[in-house]
This record gives structure tokens, C-alpha cells and sequence, in this order.
């Protein structure tokens, strides 16, 4: 068997394996996916995930449909592609398109969980030992000064209760009615935090 295009020996169907390359259609390596500005979060079929290894399977498994095998590197920004166990490189193209993820635009729209309180002279120290701990792709957060300390509003209460405790700070917890959703009652949750400052570090 011959290859229909050049007359080299035919690898794959009826090409050789450099004509099969060329008539690999380049389309199958470019994608666009949304990205939150905010977290960072990608939107993957139907979530948003951090991960790159969601994204490369996920383009993986577009690719394997057209071959036999596909292995996709994001840092590297490069496809391998397998028909008959021979291997293929082609580039890819991803496009970003910025836009909020539900959870972020609900925080831009004003939504959130509950707020921490920081009160005292130590409240600049805590408020760095708080956020460097607090992921935000997994619980977004705004910090706002107020004449009597800092307040970090935050998406997810659980999350935010977990690194508190994590880091062994005393707190108050307090829940106020918030608002009412079809009879059902929403909780913002407080947790005040007070620091007055003398450490012996
Ligand atoms: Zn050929
Ligand atoms: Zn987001």
C-alpha cells in the first residue's frame, strides 16, 4: 500500500504518516474556556475547577475521539496525539476568556456567608495570618477597614470557621437572621476575632 498523496509507504489508512499529519484538521487543538478573574477558576463542561489536570483530561478526552491515544500538556502548551502506535506533536491553542464564575459574581453582587471581625491592635497581624491561609478559589473573600478593626467578608462559612480553628484563634461565634428564601431562613454568620496586641514573640 502506497500513500494516495506522496507514493511513500502508507502507515495509516492510506497516507504516510507525514501526509496523515498534514491532513490532521490543526481546529481539534484550539479551545477557548472561560476564566474567572477573580479565583481563577476555569469552566470545564459545566463547572469551574482550579486544576490543570481537570482541563488536560478534559481536552483529552475531545482529542481521543479522532484518535487512539492523546496526552495533553497545559504548561507546555502541546498535544501528543496516537494513531497506530505512532505518536504526533501539534501545539495548542487555548484562548481565556475572562468572566465571573457564579460564585464570584454573587460576592461582587454583595452575597456572602458571614464575616470575620477583627478588633483590637492586632488586627493587621491576623488579617495576615487569616488570608495567607484562605484559598481564593475555594472561599472567595473581601477585606473592608471599619473605624473599629477589619471585617473579611467570605463566601463560605464552613471554610472559613475551618481556618480559624485550624490556626487555634479564640473567637465568638454569633449568627443573625439575614433574609428569608422561600420560607427558608439565611444565617450570616460572625465570628469576631480580638487580638489587643501583646504577644510575647
Ligand atoms: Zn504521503
Ligand atoms: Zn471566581
Amino acid at each position: 500500500m502506497f500513500c494516495i498523496r506522496c507514493g511513500k509507504r502508507a502507515e495509516i489508512d492510506v497516507y504516510c504518516r507525514d501526509c496523515y499529519k498534514d491532513q490532521i484538521d490543526r481546529e481539534l487543538f484550539k479551545y477557548t474556556f472561560k476564566i474567572c478573574p477573580s479565583c481563577g477558576k476555569i469552566k470545564i463542561g459545566l463547572d469551574w475547577k482550579s486544576d490543570l489536570k481537570s482541563l488536560e483530561n478534559y481536552i483529552e478526552q475531545k482529542l481521543i475521539r479522532h484518535f487512539d491515544d492523546a496526552r495533553v500538556d497545559i504548561q507546555e502548551n502541546m498535544a501528543i496525539v496516537t494513531r497506530n502506535n505512532i505518536d504526533f506533536e501539534f501545539p495548542l491553542e487555548i484562548d481565556y476568556e475572562e468572566i465571573l464564575c457564579p460564585v464570584c459574581s454573587r460576592i461582587a453582587g454583595g452575597y456572602y456567608e458571614g464575616e470575620i471581625q477583627l478588633r483590637g491592635a492586632g488586627a493587621k497581624r491576623l488579617l495576615k495570618v487569616i488570608t495567607s491561609k484562605f484559598d481564593k478559589s475555594e472561599n472567595p473573600y473581601s477585606v473592608k477597614s471599619v473605624r473599629e478593626g477589619i471585617d473579611i467578608r467570605f463566601f463560605s462559612s464552613k471554610k472559613a470557621l475551618e481556618t480559624v480553628r485550624e490556626l487555634g484563634l479564640e473567637y465568638k461565634l454569633s449568627r443573625k437572621l439575614h433574609t428569608q428564601i422561600q420560607g427558608k431562613r439565611k444565617y450570616r454568620l460572625t465570628i469576631l476575632i480580638r487580638d489587643d496586641g501583646n504577644h510575647t514573640k
